[in-house]
C-alpha cells in the first residue's frame, strides 16, 4: 500500500503522508514531533537563565576574593 510522498515544509525531507500521521500534513513525522515538543525551548531558556545566575555568582565570588586578598596584603 503506497502513501503519497510529500516534502516536509520544515526540513525538506520526503516522507510518506500516512492517514494517521499526527501533526501537519506538510511536515514529516520528525518535524511534527518537534512542533509538539514545545517545553524543550523553555527548558533551554531556563538553562540560559541558570547559566547567567552562575556567572553572577562567579563574579560575586571573585569580588569577595579580591576583598579578602586586599585585606590580607
Ligand atoms: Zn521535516
Amino acid at each position: 500500500m503506497a502513501f503519497p510522498i510529500k516534502v516536509c515544509a520544515i526540513c525538506s525531507e520526503e516522507f510518506e503522508l500516512k492517514p494517521d500521521k499526527p501533526g501537519f500534513a506538510n511536515r514529516c513525522p520528525a518535524c511534527s514531533t518537534t512542533e509538539t515538543a514545545g517545553p524543550t525551548t523553555k527548558d533551554r531558556m531556563d538553562a540560559d537563565e541558570r547559566k547567567n545566575a552562575t556567572d553572577a555568582n562567579e563574579a560575586r565570588r571573585e569580588a569577595m576574593r579580591d576583598l579578602l586578598y586586599r585585606k590580607d596584603s
